[in-house]
């Protein structure tokens, strides 16, 4: 595998045999699974440095002539949708919100794949500023992070103290009638003691609130598994408070369990994406805000799409390199073996 600067960043470049490759239209990948849920990170800056994800002096920028501008992420999605199967396209980033130009990004990916729903994902800082002109530009749903409501653990966790800013965020999107209104949590042992807070406010605030395992994509490298809060501990700790019926999961190639809060219309979701992977049905396909192909999260191999983009290639060349990126898409994170390695991205700069 050779490699590739992209940005601050070298990065292995995606080499993939396809001599055995089927003549298959989608985004297929030698375990039989399809690329069709697009994720597009659009910017490294955050308003946040959450510390499971970003340094606490931010990410090294990404000089603004390597960004994909709107008219080229439309594209992409384009050829996403027409030639690939991409069903979905979710924004990320970084923070999508750091994106001035956000809203053309949407109007023009609407304009070049109109028949694919838009979603965003975001920590919401802005968003009951910027909202009417991004349902204008064609937004169907967010996600909103929020890992506490209590304001100095957000604070410490984030390294800013920025709550108020991001509940507004969510009753923006909320009173803007967005269905259904995710809020996703990444489940940290600073903020255990907050969960069943958390969930008693996502109940009266009409959210469904999904906490996630935090995965080893923290820019300090921190994370370790003995530290890891799983499914089972907070289970364990909602129990305390709230009875929980299991439902299982609204559709399987969802990554959340389902539970029913007992005595109210709420459910509440828990995505184990490290104690219970779910690499066997994975649907997803991602785009670096640079325009790199990323096959697989912890998959450090890229396969830069950008060079074809501004060197005059056809769809159909386009089409052909993303297809290849992701018939080499690995099989699962490999997090079980002794032998894993983290990405050299982390989660910034791939997008969750
Ligand atoms: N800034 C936006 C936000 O926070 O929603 C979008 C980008 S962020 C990288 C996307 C998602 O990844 C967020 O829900 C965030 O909580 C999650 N995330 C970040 N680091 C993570 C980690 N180490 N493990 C699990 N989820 C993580
Ligand atoms: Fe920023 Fe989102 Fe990462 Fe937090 S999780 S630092 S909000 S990109």
């Amino acid at each position: 595998m050779t490699a590739v600067n992209i940005g601050n960043l070298r990065v292995p470049r995606a080499r993939v045999d396809t001599a055995d490759r089927p003549d298959e239209a989608g985004l297929i990948d030698r375990f039989g699974r399809f690329g069709r849920d697009l994720r597009v990170s659009v910017t490294e800056k955050c308003s946040l440095r959450c510390t499971y994800c970003m340094p606490e002096e931010g990410l090294p920028a990404i000089p603004r002539r390597d960004l994909l501008t709107p008219a080229e992420i439309a594209r992409l999605v384009g050829i996403g949708a027409r030639d690939l199967g991409i069903r979905e396209v979710r924004f990320t980033g970084g923070e999508p919100l750091m994106r001035a130009d956000l809203a053309e990004i949407l109007a023009a990916t609407r304009e070049a794949a109109p028949g694919v729903p838009m979603a965003l994902t975001t920590n919401g800082i802005g968003l009951d500023r910027r909202l009417p002109a991004l349902l204008a530009a064609g937004l169907d749903r967010v996600n909103i992070s929020l890992d506490t409501v209590d304001r100095e653990h957000f604070a410490r966790l984030t390294r800013r103290d920025r709550l108020d800013a991001v509940l507004a965020g969510i009753a923006a999107a909320r009173d803007a009638g967005l269905e259904p209104l995710k809020v996703n949590a990444v489940l940290m042992r600073e903020t255990l003691g907050d969960a069943a807070d958390l969930l008693a406010w996502a109940v009266d605030a009409r959210v469904h609130l999904r906490f996630i395992e935090q995965m080893p994509l923290d820019a300090d490298g921190v994370w370790s598994r003995e530290s890891l809060v799983d499914a089972a501990e907070l289970l364990a700790v909602l129990g305390t408070r709230f009875r929980l019926e299991p439902i299982g999961r609204d559709d399987p190639s969802s990554p959340a369990e389902l539970w029913q809060v007992a005595g109210t219309a709420a459910t509440v979701g828990i995505i184990a994406s490290v104690t219970r992977s779910f690499c066997r049905d994975c649907d997803r396909t991602r785009l670096t805000a640079e325009g790199s192909v990323r096959s697989c999260l912890f998959g450090d191999d890229e396969t830069p799409l950008a060079p074809l983009l501004r060197g005059g290639a056809t769809d159909a060349a386009i089409a052909d390199a993303w297809r290849a990126a992701m018939w080499g898409k690995q099989a699962g994170h490999g997090m079980e073996r002794p032998t894993f390695q983290r990405p050299a991205r982390s989660m910034g700069a791939i997008g969750g």
